[in-house]
């Protein structure tokens, strides 16, 4: 296997921050200039520039700490390190091809479109890699139990499943109206012997979930451990996901090299908490010559309540603990969200996608529902690969970039997950006649 010399240019430090041109694509200069830049693992305090931390009561902070000192104390001892690598490979079935879609790329007429397989893992997405991380973690520090919160229910089932793996108690906090429309994955996480608890005040969706799950974990923090499922919350949480997604990045950056003997032009992922992307994206980031491309869903239009474009239409504050981008209503408060992707209607992002779009590292695009079920039918019949909706719009941005670049030029897509789940719902789209998929 062949290995390229990453650059390190000289210049501004990594937390430096530049100007931003406010709009979704970061201006070229803004990325040109911060080019210059040497990066660096993400501090230990917990913030990215400016963002993440821990905005939490007192009381939370000493949990926070000792997570933090155990994630520290472990990420890189040898004995963790096997026991990970072992359930990734054994588990979850790691590690993911990288697969050159060659009838599509033909299609195109542009640049070469590789896909990371994430959608191959153990449960169909990249989410397992994180929740054998933190329970493993969960070991290390004696915990009995596990809690965690779902919307969609993907990654409550994904902590079921590991829990389950690990003989832990495990319970699962969700809003009582997802519950409704996710019945199918209530009935997974029990039959795995997750505790499935509704959460029935307000909307009865993922916030409350959330509420309820904090305060529940707070009530026997002893004996419980929150596995946090995106990269987001406050300090450690988004250093640890980043850390045990980053594998994605990892394979593919040395597959990519076997492969074509040099790094890609691009590297896609969608963003909703932001840790397919992070995952995808850190070990990109000090080579200068690869874009870094996160795409959001625009839903129905960049309108409120119609979207969860947060990094392209948002702005700077703080949410469930941490400082980043968000979207927020005129009180201030979390905004309404929309996606057809259950998994990218979130109104806050990780905190280092919003250090590396204000740096001007990342770019960050967003991809209505419509382009998403573009693509979402067009891998389906080019390549046989049913995409999640989520990761259909990392695809959705590479189609529209690959015709536009030369035939030499290579994307690098995260396909983050698998399109089984979305099925139904797209079934029930294409009978009412809302959607027609595209004659191919
Ligand atoms: C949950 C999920 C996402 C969104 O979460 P991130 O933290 O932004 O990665 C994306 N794709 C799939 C398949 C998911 O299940």
């Amino acid at each position: 296997m062949s290995t390229i010399p990453r650059m390190f240019p000289a210049g501004v430090t990594y937390g430096a921050t530049l100007p931003t041109d406010g709009g979704c694509a970061c201006a070229a200069a803004a990325r040109a200039a911060s080019l210059a830049t040497p990066p660096a693992p993400p501090a230990a305090d917990g913030l990215f520039g400016p963002y993440g931390g821990q905005y939490v009561p007192e009381h939370i902070k000493p949990v926070l700490d000792e997570l933090a000192a155990t994630f520290e104390r472990y990420h890189a001892d040898p004995d963790f390190l096997a026991e990970l690598e072992y359930y990734l490979t054994r588990y979850s079935g790691r590690q993911t091809p990288l697969f050159l879609c060659a009838n599509l790329t033909a299609r195109l007429g542009g640049a070469k479109i590789y896909l990371k397989r994430e959608d191959l893992n153990h449960l169909g997405a990249h989410k397992v890699n994180n929740t054998i991380g933190q329970i493993l973690l969960a070991k290390r520090m004696g915990k009995k139990k596990v809690i965690a919160e779902t919307g969609a229910g993907q990654h409550g089932v994904a902590t079921a499943a590991t829990a389950a793996l690990m003989g832990m108690q495990c319970t699962i906090h969700m809003g009582a109206e997802d519950m409704e429309r996710q019945k199918l994955n209530v009935f997974r996480m029990r039959m795995m012997g997750a505790e499935v608890v509704p959460a029935m005040s307000g909307q009865r969706t993922l916030k409350e979930a959330v509420d309820e799950a904090l305060a529940a974990w707070l009530g026997d923090a002893e004996n419980t451990f929150y596995l946090l499922g995106s990269a987001v919350g406050p300090h450690p949480y988004p250093r640890i996901v980043r850390h045990f997604q980053s594998v994605i990045g990892r394979e593919a950056r040395a597959q990519m090299l076997e492969a074509e003997g040099r790094l890609p032009d691009c590297a896609v992922a969608c963003v909703g908490g932001g840790s397919n992307a992070i995952g995808l994206f850190a070990e990109f980031i000090p080579d200068a010559s690869v874009r870094l491309i996160g795409v959001e869903p625009a839903g129905r239009g960049l309108t409120y309540g119609d979207h969860a474009a947060t990094l392209c239409m948002g702005t700077p504050g703080v949410m469930h603990g941490f400082h980043s981008y968000m979207l927020k209503d005129e009180a201030g408060e979390p905004a309404a969200v929309y996606s057809i992707s259950a998994g990218l209607d979130y109104p806050g992002v990780g905190p280092e996608h919003s250090h590396l779009k204000d740096i001007g590292r990342a770019e960050y695009a967003s991809v209505t529902d419509a382009e998403a079920l573009d693509a979402f039918f067009t891998l389906s019949r080019t390549e046989g690969i049913i995409p999640a909706l989520e990761s259909s719009h990392a695809l959705a941005h590479a189609m529209k970039l690959a015709p536009a670049m030369g035939r030499d030029a290579i994307i690098l897509v995260n396909l983050s997950g698998r399109g089984d789940k979305d099925v139904a719902q797209v079934e029930e789209m294409v009978s009412a006649g809302l959607v027609t998929p595209p004659s191919l």
